[in-house]
């Protein structure tokens, strides 16, 4: 698997829809490539956080300029 192809299967691996042999192989691409396994914690984490948004309404510029701060930390100043 290739990092390409790994991005392109993260959506239905964290959606949990991925077939056994796919996500194994995903988990392992992840455990021998430090870029892909830091993208997939920051793509976690920005998940878990977009949940937890509100549905509606604009997010305040201070807390977005906070929360683009902390994915840019975890994403290694890329
Ligand atoms: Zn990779």
């Amino acid at each position: 698997m290739t990092c390409d192809e790994l991005v392109a299967a993260l959506v239905d691996f964290l959606g949990g829809e991925l077939v056994i042999e796919v996500r194994e192989t995903v988990e392992v691409h992840i455990r021998g490539c430090a870029r892909c396994e830091a993208y997939v914690a920051t793509y976690t984490h920005t998940t878990r956080l977009t949940r937890a948004l509100p549905r509606c309404g604009a997010i305040p510029p201070d807390v977005e300029a906070r929360l683009r701060k902390a994915l840019e930390a975890e994403m290694g100043g890329e």
